[in-house]
């Protein structure tokens, strides 16, 4: 039997950003996905796993996926078109790694998911807005859910924060 053999798509936009045009998704599933966190962990790089919390964060191409209980983050997305093929080829992989797992060695151990302090020391720290989000400390909570990249703080785009961006890449942010 399928893991996931339904889902709905919610779309979002950054709160003070309503006409963004990158756009983020929540898949929520319909089924817990907590067992096949280890599973999933096992198969993907340099995820980010907490077991206490059941959140499993990765990076793979443009988008940034986090797992939590029965939702699927997505980031970086169009349209809707496009969430819904990212969303489709995700849930089809997660359903093809629990088909697998008797072939697969759980890993329950993982990077640790930055503090939110160690984060927001490597913004800019302006609260400038140009995220979409109220303050840096916001953007930085985006970041820790998975649901926004470092570039998408077009400050840390310039030049001069070449450093701290590529510090936040290094953290798989
Ligand atoms: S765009 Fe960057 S500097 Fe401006 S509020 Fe967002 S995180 Fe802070």
């Amino acid at each position: 039997m399928m893991l996931i053999d339904s889902y709905e798509i919610e779309m979002f936009s950054p709160p003070c950003d309503p006409g963004s045009p990158i756009w983020g998704a929540r898949v929520r599933t319909n089924t817990d996905l907590g067992e096949c966190m280890p599973y999933v962990n096992a198969s993907v790089k340099n995820a980010f796993y907490d077991p206490n919390t059941s959140t499993l964060v990765w990076r793979e191409g443009s988008h940034k996926y986090a797992l939590r209980e029965n939702v699927i983050s997505i980031n970086m997305l169009k349209d809707r078109d496009h969430a819904e093929r990212v969303a489709g080829k995700i849930t089809a992989r997660i359903n093809e790694i629990w088909e697998q797992r008797g072939e697969i060695t759980p890993l329950n151990t993982g990077r640790v998911i930055p503090k939110l302090l160690d984060i927001l020391k490597l913004l800019p720290r302006t609260n400038c807005k140009e995220c979409g989000y109220p303050s840096c400390m916001a953007f930085a909570a985006q970041l820790v859910e998975g649901e926004k990249s470092a570039e998408d703080c077009p400050p840390l785009n310039d030049e001069d924060w070449g450093d701290n961006l590529h510090k936040l890449r290094e953290l798989g942010l």
